[in-house]
């Protein structure tokens, strides 16, 4: 089986075997979550559908039953090769972590996190720049089942100390927020989360573990909507959760318990996606970065809400904890209305209408951030752009275009 046998020697956690940690996250990204026992030498995980898994007698199936299944043929619910491979190669980019979950959607990774730490009575601290159906989930079902939501400021750092009450059982973060991009000092918020006995969430999807090491800066469940950057491709549903050792058994003890499991075609549909996504990402990355500057510079826009330009709130913060920047941002226009943004997004060619990102080609939503802890206040309103593969200079064009069509309604 060659060199790469070496990850047939990883444990049951999902820890990949001696010699992966040391190699660049891009190299581990190659031949992350592959096992020669699962894909016989072809190079991507096969595709395994299974309900039932049948045993050679009853003592076989006796000996399975209350056994760790990580890693082991059970039952279809429970996964096969083709899911354990891919949640093995997201742990793999995760120094520190145990294991990874997958769940058939961000949302419900979202959820399956907040519920492996969380009951009756808890209080818990959410990030006022949450992704909108996150706040959904807090008004809605935690609050049914009696959980408490506090929304604190994204700024907040090391200050969340403060906020940590007697009923406080969890702090979630999302860095950068959601429209807004405000960039969370994570590490500050774990430290002092860590202190008081508290669990710190992280939804990570803008980033992915290659921009940030979510568990090596602090957090103890990383979250990922790998329906954007990890699938790349915009034709698959897919979230996952990382967690530390101490969290791992609580996590995969909920998600049984809520019977999550992902399809195999979509599972290896991430794993694909995963092998490319250091080169995606550079080159989203690059021509977001390059866009957003432009943007900068147009009459028409009041500011640009992009981690990487100093005017971003939190960007000593991206500076000093980031390894890259992806290809999500916002804009605020100046002034303006509902119809002159509108106007804007429909003269635009290249960039499609849409939900979701992280996709190969580029999109546009009109956004208009929620808040609870602090009012939104912007000098007009706000275009979100997802930068695709395409050429920068074309999307440019486009953009000149969407501008000048702002500016004629205006
Ligand atoms: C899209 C998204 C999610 C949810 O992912 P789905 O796969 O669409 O359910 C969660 N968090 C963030 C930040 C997102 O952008």
């Amino acid at each position: 089986m060659g060199r790469r046998s070496v990850h047939a020697q990883g444990d049951g956690g999902g820890v990949s075997g001696e010699g992966g940690r040391d190699d660049k996250p891009a190299t581990r990204l190659a031949s992350a979550g592959r096992r020669p026992e699962w894909t016989q030498g072809i190079v991507n995980p096969p595709v395994w559908r299974a309900s039932t898994i049948l045993y050679d007698d009853v003592a076989a199936l006796r000996a399975n039953a209350g056994r760790d299944t990580h890693h082991r043929l059970y039952y279809g619910r429970r996964g096969t090769p083709t899911q354990w491979s891919l949640a093995d190669a997201l742990t793999e980019m995760e120094p520190g972590a145990q294991a990874t979950f997958l769940y058939p959607s961000g949302v419900a990774a979202v959820m399956g996190a907040l519920l492996a730490v969380l009951g009756p009575g808890d209080e818990l601290l959410m990030v006022d720049s949450a992704y909108d159906p996150t706040r959904a989930l807090c008004s809605g079902l935690l609050r049914r089942f009696g959980v408490t939501t506090r929304y604190y400021d994204p700024l907040a750092g090391a200050g969340i100390a403060d906020l940590i009450g007697e009923e406080t059982r969890a702090i979630f973060m999302e860095s950068p927020g959601s429209l807004t991009f405000e960039v969370q000092d994570v590490p500050a918020i774990c430290a002092a989360a860590r202190a008081r006995g508290v669990a710190t969430l992280l939804d990570n999807t803008w980033a992915t573990p290659l921009l940030f090491p979510a568990i090596e800066r602090g957090v103890d469940l990383s979250i990922l909507a790998c329906t954007k950057y990890i699938v790349g491709h915009s034709d698959a549903m897919l979230g996952s959760v990382t967690a530390t050792p101490e969290l791992w058994p609580r996590l995969r003890d909920t998600a049984h318990q809520l019977g999550q499991c992902v399809s195999p075609d979509d599972a290896y549909l991430g794993s694909r996606g995963l092998r490319t996504l250091d080169v995606r990402l550079a080159r989203h990355g690059e021509s977001a970065l390059k866009i957003a500057r432009w943007l900068e510079e147009q009459p028409g826009v009041a500011r640009v809400l992009h981690p990487a330009l100093p005017s971003c709130p939190g960007h000593e913060t991206f500076v000093r904890d980031f390894t890259g920047a992806s290809g999500l941002f916002a804009f605020v226009l100046d002034g303006g209305g509902e119809a002159a943004r509108a106007a804007l997004i429909d003269a635009l060619a290249l960039f499609g209408i849409g939900y979701s990102w992280g996709g190969f080609e580029s999109l546009v939503v009109p956004a208009d951030p929620r808040r609870t802890a602090a009012p939104w206040r912007a000098e007009g309103p706000l275009v979100r752009l997802q930068i695709g593969l395409e050429d920068a200079d074309d999307l440019i064009a486009d953009l000149a275009r969407g501008l000048a069509a702002f500016r004629a309604a205006e």
